[in-house]
């Protein structure tokens, strides 16, 4: 006969009856005294936080990063070193869509790393695709709320979101990606990630280069049609989810190449378009990836809600030898995502176990909500710093090089000068003619609705990438009316 673990209430007394409340008499009140009753009922009202306001349909799942490649010469990151296993775990998402959305929608995919390192979390926030819509993140919370519902209607607007486009050239890259084959992988395994802004290494002899991360599928590349995905969603809503799990609970692990593109100072000065500009990516003829190692994802998680939603990743999460640069949607969202998790999460959100490091922590933050950590200088008298008890001290070894900046402090117009359809151009043409039609139907079906000034609007920025993709669009448009 198997002996059932004693059920306790969260204070760990046991309960004898988890069945009926207590009652006057069988046929109620119930008494207030019923305390189980009471704390049953609480703790439901509080079994939800605040979703992510974008990103907040996600899947994930822990992996390691095996290094395989020589970049030693440009970083001294222990994570990034030759033969160097870390593990790791990797949430996927969509942008727009709510925590209940449907998984196949066509939307842009978060693709957010955490690493364990030795030297402390490094955490890698991106997407699927290596561009974004906006370079400005003065522009960010406007972009967001036009993928978000309409404040009368309480439904998302494609009005919003091509007024928005068409008043936006720089979104024109990420709309493209957005609207073609890639704008909706069949499931997270079939996607590549990029890390997207620039980022620096910087190694022993504090000699900064800068870098772009990417992350190869070699489950290979696969999309669905919007007619497909309709038939799909249809059938299931959770499809990224079942086909994550299920690979991973089967025990065919998916596994991506990781990539490194690495680009000089020098060479930073020279380029035609900004190198930190979060809409351009570093063409590979001149800046070719370098194959570094291979990430694989092979352990579900066991709670959903403690190892996924509650993981918190964000830019400002770096480690010696990796820093950030200066793209200014990264300097951002090095605050903004931290503080996300702070209100979603609170104060202690990194003690939580998925983020807490795997290395020591010892700081002086001290106390707040739900502190069950303690002091963690290690040393209750180390509470202040400096101090005279031997308490945690800071070693310059790890500062980052000085970074030579220059200019006058202002508000300079992003949209100055800047190249916004070379390397849309430079994506289209590789399209073959089936995935041209593909993109040309997407748009026309995304622009169900929109009113025709800004419908016309949107294609004079497609005839400046090329006359063939306007026309297309066009014929789609004129197909679809009638
Ligand atoms: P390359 O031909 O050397 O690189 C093209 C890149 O585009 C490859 O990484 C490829 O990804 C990716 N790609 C291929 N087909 C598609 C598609 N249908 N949708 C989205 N991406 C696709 O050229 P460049 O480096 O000069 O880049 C040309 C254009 O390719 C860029 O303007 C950009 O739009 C796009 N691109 C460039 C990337 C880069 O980092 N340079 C990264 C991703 C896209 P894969 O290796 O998986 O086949």
């Amino acid at each position: 006969m198997s002996k059932k673990t004693q059920l306790t209430t969260s204070a760990g007394a046991p309960v004898g009856d988890n069945q009926n409340s207590q009652t006057a008499g069988p046929r109620g009140p119930v008494l207030m005294q019923d305390y189980h009753l009471i704390e049953k009922l609480a703790h439901q009202n509080r079994e939800r936080i605040p979703e992510r306001t974008v990103h907040a349909k996600g899947w994930g799942a822990h992996g390691t990063l095996t290094i395989t490649g020589d970049i030693s010469k440009y970083t001294r990151a222990k994570v990034l070193q030759p033969g160097t296993v870390t593990p790791m775990i990797a949430r996927f998402s969509t942008v727009a869509g709510e925590a209940g959305a449907a998984d196949a929608e066509r939307d842009v995919r978060g693709f957010a790393l955490k690493f364990y390192t030795e030297e402390g979390n490094w955490d890698l926030v991106g997407n699927n695709t290596p561009v974004f819509f906006v370079r400005d993140p003065m522009k960010f919370p406007d972009f967001i709320h036009t993928q978000k519902r309409h404040p009368r209607t309480n439904m998302r607007s494609p009005t919003a979101m091509w007024d928005f486009w068409s008043l936006s050239p720089e979104s024109l890259h990420q709309v493209t990606i957005l609207m073609s084959d890639r704008g909706l992988p069949v499931a997270p395994m079939n996607m590549n990630g990029y890390g997207s802004h620039t980022y620096s290494l910087w190694n022993e002899k504090g000699e900064r280069y800068w870098v772009k991360f990417h992350f190869k599928t070699m489950q290979g590349h696969k999309h669905y049609t919007n007619e497909e995905a309709a038939d799909v969603i249809g059938q299931s809503r959770e499809t990224y989810q079942e086909a994550l799990f299920g690979a991973i609970e089967s025990g065919s692990f998916p596994r991506w190449k990781m990539q490194v593109q690495i680009m000089s100072e020098a060479e930073a000065e020279k380029t035609s378009y900004n190198p930190f500009d979060l809409t351009k990516v570093w063409p590979h003829g001149e800046f070719p990836p370098i194959d570094i190692g291979v990430m694989e994802l092979n352990r579900n998680a066991d709670n959903y809600f403690a190892e996924i939603e509650q993981l918190a990743l964000s830019p400002s999460n770096i480690v010696p030898g990796i820093a950030h640069s200066p793209d200014k949607m990264l300097q951002a969202r090095v605050f903004s995502y931290a503080d996300a998790h702070r209100y979603r999460l609170g104060t202690h959100y990194e003690a939580l176990p998925v983020n807490a490091p795997k290395c020591p922590v010892h700081h002086y933050h001290k106390d707040g909500p739900m502190n069950f950590m303690g002091q963690q200088s290690g040393n209750v008298d180390a509470y202040y710093e400096p101090n005279s008890v031997d308490g945690p001290a800071e070693d310059p070894q790890y500062n980052e090089p000085p970074l030579a900046l220059s200019g006058d402090a202002g508000r300079f117009n992003h949209r100055d000068g800047n190249d916004d359809y070379g390397q849309v151009r430079a994506l289209f043409n590789l399209f073959d003619d089936g995935q041209k039609a593909r993109l040309y139907s997407n748009i026309a079906a995304a622009m169900g609705g929109v009113p025709e000034n800004i419908i016309e609007r949107q294609l004079g920025h497609f005839e400046k990438v090329h006359p063939d993709y306007a026309a297309g669009v066009r014929a789609a448009l004129d197909s679809n009316a009638g």
